[in-house]
């Protein structure tokens, strides 16, 4: 897998007539190599491919990455120029979402030798398509968070706060196995619902409103996501209007996710339903994001600015929302991957109205 994958990079590589990468981007680097720690930097070559590491993670990263050749480093550019002329790099590029400026002019002054070109989202691109392996973690990821879900339901209830729910969910989450969370959970209740990324508060749950919860777990490394919104006690016919739409728009948005369409065409398919019912003003963000290492992954991208085309073993959110100043809001979000066969949700939770 790490070959494959180290072939695709060195490919674009050539295109570009390129003698080294650096690659800076945590994801990007454990995409490549398998390494999970927090710090380094992967230096590919034609030949070769080297993971910059300082000495708190040598062994770990001999561990996890034997395809690449482990240099220790105190002084990073100096040994960056050192693994460079070893491997004779006269033109090499940096990914310009990941180096900071301070880094940039560092590379430059410390490392003249070679002509630093800018290289923009190569690895990112790759990491949209999902191996076998990334697809099965990213399904663990997501059964830990919908079997969470089951279980946070009997503690939603009027007189618990915001806060307190986004406790009890974070404990059931890391109970069922999660690395980490993938986010800070979202629980925003009654009018606060309006807030599309509102953080949990104090505020107490009460009958008759709407609960929105956010969250996700993190397992090797994979994130998954999951919204839904469930009413307390009763549900009253705006409410259910909301929701209803909300719902539906989600299910066009999913069925529009197939192969060849960009990211714009699929937004369009489900922005349509909610605005051709009046709503179109109360959907502000967009329709989803791609997801892997990161929780917001660039590609795929389901929104307006959504350019990217969708192919098999992409995986991405769906996540319309209505929001309502002063009302409340409704958001469901599942995440798919895009197959040959045509769309497969990978959510597990049920997405009928529950009122709990
Ligand atoms: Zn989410
Ligand atoms: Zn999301």
């Amino acid at each position: 897998m790490v070959l494959h994958r180290l072939e695709q990079v060195r490919t674009r590589m050539a295109d570009a007539e390129l003698d080294a990468l650096l690659v800076s981007s945590s994801a990007n680097r454990r995409w490549l190599t398998g390494f999970s720690g927090s710090a380094g930097s992967v230096i590919i070559g034609q030949e070769r491919a080297f993971l910059l590491v300082d000495a708190r993670y040598v062994t770990q990263a001999k561990d996890e990455a034997p395809e690449f050749e482990i240099i220790e480093y105190m002084d990073f550019y100096r040994t960056a120029s050192e693994v460079l002329g070893g491997i004779e790099a006269r033109r090499a590029g940096f990914e310009t979402e990941h180096v900071v400026h301070k880094t940039w002019q560092n590379l430059q002054a410390k490392i003249p030798e070679c002509e630093w070109v800018a290289v923009d989202d190569w690895i990112e691109q790759l990491r949209a398509i999902k191996s076998v392996d990334e697809l099965a973690f990213m399904a663990k990821a997501i059964a830990i968070a919908d079997e969470a879900f089951e279980k946070l339901l009997p503690h939603i209830r009027p007189g618990v706060s915001e806060r307190q729910v986004a406790l009890v969910l974070e404990r059931l989450l890391r109970d069922g196995g999660a690395e980490r969370l993938a986010f800070d959970t979202i629980v925003v209740s009654g009018p606060r619902g309006a807030l599309p990324h509102g953080a949990p508060t104090d505020k107490l749950i009460q009958r008759g409103e709407l609960v929105t919860v956010d969250f996700g777990a993190v397992w090797k490394g994979y994130h998954s996501d999951i919204t839904r919104t469930v009413a307390i006690g009763s549900v009253d016919a705006k409410q259910k209007e909301i929701y209803d739409l909300v719902l539906r728009a989600q299910k066009a948005g999913i069925a529009a996710a197939v192969c060849g369409r960009t990211g714009k065409q699929v937004d369009d398919v489900a922005r349509e339903v909610i605005a051709a019912n009046g709503y179109g003003d109360n959907f502000g963000h967009g329709l989803g994001h791609g997801i892997g290492l990161e929780v917001h992954e660039r590609y795929p991208r389901l929104s307006r600015l959504g350019e990217s085309v969708l192919a098999e073993g992409m995986v991405c959110s769906v996540e319309p929302g209505i929001y309502i100043p002063g009302w409340g809001g409704v958001r469901i979000e599942d995440l798919i991957c895009v197959t040959a066969e045509g769309p497969q949700v990978l959510t597990g939770a049920t997405k009928e109205l529950l009122i709990l």
